[in-house]
């Protein structure tokens, strides 16, 4: 039987080897996560990118049964970020020298609203002279308000399949929600040239290892430049709660996060992967942890203080409590400084694997 250590002097790991990272414990998982501290420093060094984070709104027509903001949960009290504190938000990342920015928001496809969104990116641009990098979080939209928003300015997309097996999206999501059409989504936005990103949960009910491993290869298959993922956090008001007792413990979920970002840096080299606020809501350290093995993207959430707490995807999510905006960075660049890292200020912060294949 192969051990961690052979398996880790592959260049390629097949879904067996996968399954035995995943599982690695003790000495063995130690030296895995040394293995991909190695390759963090050799491929994407020390450098950390900032995504000022803007949760926009938290209407969303979808009914994800893991969600907190669902459109059938009726407790939720809903907003829509309003226009000009947008732009004031954008205005502060760009002075502060976040270098890129993040539009985040439940799922609208109405044209009032992709209009929006499209004039929003241009006057973003606008304000800060074409310096920031914007990315978007805006759910599945039909390939020409992709092309819009693309034309309006946004360089990168984050569109997480939530899991790569097709038969847990099913139990996961209502009859009307269709993987493939996620999938397209996905090609659609590689296809018209944005940096793609996208990610998976770890730790959700009925879910085994064996699928977090085909997660990894499915991000290798599709050549993606960035990937978001950490552990699925249960919330009260969704279909999912029901199964809370059957979870991995919150410690086990948070490992298992870890391993898989240190994996991913092994497979996945020179891409962008972002330490998320779901790993710092089940660890104090967690942001820090991820940067340590293998992420190198944080994503500070700036969104204005009165909407914070109803952007409630799961329980306890961290920054509903985060310091005041001023202080943010000063404590972050510290603390990242304790795991080796440092904030590459005023940087876009593209993925290295994006630039490389555009020039091949
Ligand atoms: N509506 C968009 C973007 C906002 S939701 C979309 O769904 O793509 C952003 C992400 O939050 C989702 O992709 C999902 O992975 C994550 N999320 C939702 N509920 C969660 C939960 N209970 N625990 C952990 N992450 C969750
Ligand atoms: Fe809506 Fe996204 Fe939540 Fe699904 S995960 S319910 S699409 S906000």
């Amino acid at each position: 039987m192969k051990t961690i250590r052979n398996i880790l002097n592959q260049s390629s790991f097949d879904h067996d080897d996968l399954v035995a990272l995943l599982s690695a414990e003790g000495d063995d998982l130690q030296y895995l996560f040394d293995r991909a501290i190695e390759t963090k420093q050799k491929y994407v060094g020390n450098a950390v990118y900032l995504r000022a984070l803007i949760e926009l709104s938290n209407f969303c027509k979808k009914n994800c049964y893991y969600c907190g903001i669902r459109a059938g949960n009726s407790s939720v009290s809903r907003y829509t970020v309003d226009e000009d504190a947008v732009i004031e938000a954008a205005v502060y990342a760009d002075q502060h020298r976040y270098g890129s920015m993040v539009l985040q928001a439940g799922e609208r496809s109405d044209k009032a609203y992709t209009e929006m969104v499209s004039k929003l990116l241009k006057q973003i641009m606008q304000v800060t002279n074409n310096r920031l990098g914007i990315t978007l979080s805006l759910g599945e939209q039909s390939e020409e308000t992709y092309r819009q928003w693309k034309e309006a300015g946004a360089k990168r997309y984050l569109l997480r399949i939530e899991t790569s097996n097709r038969e847990l999206y099913s139990k996961l999501h209502p009859a009307d929600h269709s993987y493939d059409e996620r999938l397209e989504c996905i090609k659609t936005l590689q296809k018209l040239g944005y940096q793609v990103g996208t990610g998976v949960m770890i730790g959700m009910p009925f879910q085994s290892v064996s699928d977090l491993a085909d997660d990894l290869l499915f991000f290798k298959q599709l050549n993606i430049d960035m990937i978001g993922m950490g552990p699925y956090i249960e919330h009260e008001n969704t279909p999912l709660y029901i199964h809370k007792e059957t979870l991995w413990s919150k410690e086990k979920r948070f490992e298992m996060s870890l391993k898989m970002v240190a994996i991913l840096r092994l497979m996945m080299k020179d891409v962008n992967i972002a330490a998320t606020t779901a790993m710092q809501t089940l660890h104090p350290q967690g942001r820090e942890l991820a940067v340590k093995v293998g992420s190198n993207v944080i994503m500070p959430n700036l969104t204005p203080y009165q909407y914070r707490e109803n952007y409630h995807l799961y329980q306890g999510k961290i920054t509903v409590k985060d310091q005041p905006f001023d202080d943010q960075l000063d404590k972050l660049e510290a603390s990242l400084n304790t795991v080796g890292a440092h904030i590459a200020f005023g940087q876009h912060g593209d993925s290295k694997h994006f630039t490389s294949k555009k020039e091949k």
